[in-house]
């Protein structure tokens, strides 16, 4: 036992499953980072636009494999560096 005696007091416990993030979030399969990492998945390139819909993207963990927020944040910048270069802008960051 690390820390005898925390059980009683705890108060409260709470336990969130994928079918709770789903519950919250609608996301596939309680999915939290977005697409399974895997071996395959790596090299998969995803669309960020859908069908009939002109000029709308997508960003998010959703359309960029490796999960998570630096995913999510990637896929937002390589959209936006992809616009500028399509309407021949130049990109440009600043570091805050
Ligand atoms: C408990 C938990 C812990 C995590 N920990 C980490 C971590 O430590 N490190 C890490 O990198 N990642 C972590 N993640 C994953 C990370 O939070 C997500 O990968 C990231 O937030 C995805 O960003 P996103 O912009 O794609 O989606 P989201 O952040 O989910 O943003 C989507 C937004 O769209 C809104 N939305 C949905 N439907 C509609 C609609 N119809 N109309 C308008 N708005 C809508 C939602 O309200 C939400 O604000 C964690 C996730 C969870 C659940």
């Amino acid at each position: 036992m690390i820390y005898p005696g925390i059980s009683s007091q705890v108060e409260m416990t709470d336990i969130a499953t994928p079918y709770t993030l789903w519950r919250y979030t609608r996301n596939y399969r309680g999915a939290y980072e977005g697409w399974l990492l895997t071996p395959e998945a790596v090299s998969v390139k995803i669309s960020n636009t859908l069908p009939g819909l002109a000029n709308f993207y997508m960003a998010g963990q959703w359309v960029q494999t490796g999960g998570g927020i630096p995913s999510a944040l990637s896929s937002g910048r390589t959209l936006v560096q992809n616009l500028c270069e399509r309407d021949g802008k130049k990109f440009s960051t600043v570091t805050p």
